[in-house]
């Protein structure tokens, strides 16, 4: 126990060395504007993260998105001696457009533990974590650092849901992949780290409102009003939300009409539930679509009735709370008793790429640095509003949590072998 503390204090003082740099790499992204919709900047952040993995024997593959208007993902490998490979998940893209920052003069900003500025917690400062991980293991565990196969991953457009990242890596992972790790902010509660432990699904749906367009003058009572048949009907959707199980349905846009002296023959809706359970979604999923077909609102003259269809757009299944993303959880613990950290899992009601790995490979996500206002460029004089942040202080306990569990986790794969 002595001796892993004395070599704890060790990588300790050795991240406390690297942070300067590591910081400067943190610098040079967020001064690259990687919106999402921005694949020039996308991919011009890719080449400089493969350049600056580069010296720790990376070799890089650019994958091209299957959507046209994305950046590259990015595939970093280094093969080790041993059977057993471990991945890295993290993304190049935020979501404020270069016009946004502009406006907003939302940049890099240092002010005290605090550095604002785009995509500093959500997700390069997870990418500078990975960074920072790997070159401690490198110079403190060199064994397990050789052994393991490293797979890092950067998906180019995480922040829409890209479609195809999940079979880049699901295709590259290697047959011993001891865990899957997503370098998403961390949770707080109060002192202590929170891990994130499981994820929502999430299920999109559009609902089309279909009625008889009619003079709203002169035969008002023989329209079928649209508007009023998607009112009643997106009433019933939002009643769907069920807190005692975690299932929410938002009512997220409405369109409706043309001109006020029409009554409308056509409005729709959109929207998305979430649930952490597969069956739950499901659940979800026949309650909604159960509310299609003929509507109550008819035309008063001849009882012409108004027709709802329901449409699932996409669906992104749950990453539900499991025993192997569990047992990760509790190496992370015990590393963190170690290391005198609190340590606990959450599960969070936004999606992230343990969504889509989590049923192949042990999975943990939240192992960034800590910070907050992710996806907020706008700051306000009395300081009620603040932009996007991550904390200087969280790094280096953090990677060192990291670099504890990892080696845990080799060793706990030994002594199975
Ligand atoms: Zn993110």
């Amino acid at each position: 126990m002595l001796g892993v503390m004395q070599e704890m204090a060790e990588v300790t003082a050795y991240l406390e060395q690297q942070l300067p740099a590591g910081l400067e790499l943190l610098r040079e992204m967020v001064d690259i504007n990687s919106f999402t919709g921005n694949p020039e900047g996308v991919n011009r952040l890719g080449r400089l993260t493969a350049e600056r993995f580069a010296p720790l024997d990376f070799q890089a593959e650019f994958v091209p998105s299957t959507h046209r208007g994305w950046g590259d993902h990015l595939v970093l490998t280094r093969p080790g001696r041993s059977g057993k490979s471990i991945a890295m998940v993290s993304h190049l893209d935020t979501v404020f457009p270069p016009e946004e920052e502009a406006r907003n003069h939302f940049r890099w900003q240092r002010e005290g533990d605090r550095i604002f500025g785009p995509g500093t917690v959500d997700i390069k400062g997870g990418t500078v974590m990975m960074w920072l991980v790997l070159s401690a293991m490198r110079r403190h565990a060199p064994e397990v650092f050789e052994a393991v196969t490293w797979k890092l991953f950067w998906n180019s457009s995480e922040e829409p849901l890209s479609p195809d990242f999940q079979r880049v890596c699901r295709d590259r992972l290697e047959a011993g992949t001891l865990a899957a790790l997503v370098f998403e902010a961390e949770g707080r509660l109060g002192d202590g780290v929170l891990l994130v432990v499981g994820r929502k699904g999430r299920g999109g749906w559009r609902v089309t409102a279909t009625g008889r367009g009619a003079h709203a003058g002169g035969k008002h009572a023989f329209g079928a009003n649209a508007i009023v048949q998607l009112g009643q009907t997106v009433q019933r959707i939002a009643a769907l939300t069920d807190y005692s199980r975690e299932l929410t349905f938002n009512v997220g846009a409405i369109h409706g009409g043309t001109v006020v002296n029409r009554v409308p023959h056509q409005a729709t809706a959109e929207g998305e539930f979430r649930a952490f359970s597969p069956e739950t979604c499901a659940q979800a999923r026949e309650a909604l679509l159960a509310l299609a077909g003929p509507g109550s609102v008819c035309s008063p003259q001849d009882g012409y009735a108004c027709e709802v269809a329901i449409e699932i757009l996409e669906e992104w299944r749950p990453w539900p709370p499991n025993p192997a993303t569990d047992g990760l959880c509790q190496l992370w613990r015990e590393a963190g008793a170690q290391l005198g950290l609190t340590v606990n899992g959450e599960a969070r009601g936004g999606l992230s790429d343990g969504n889509g790995l989590w049923d192949v490979v042990p999975t943990l996500d939240g192992l960034g640095p800590w910070g907050d206002n992710d996806h907020c460029s706008e700051r306000s004089p009395d300081g009620s509003k603040l932009p996007e942040f991550v904390s200087v202080s969280s790094f280096v306990p953090k990677a060192a949590l990291n670099v504890a569990a990892i080696v845990k986790l080799i060793d706990a794969a030994r002594e199975r072998a």
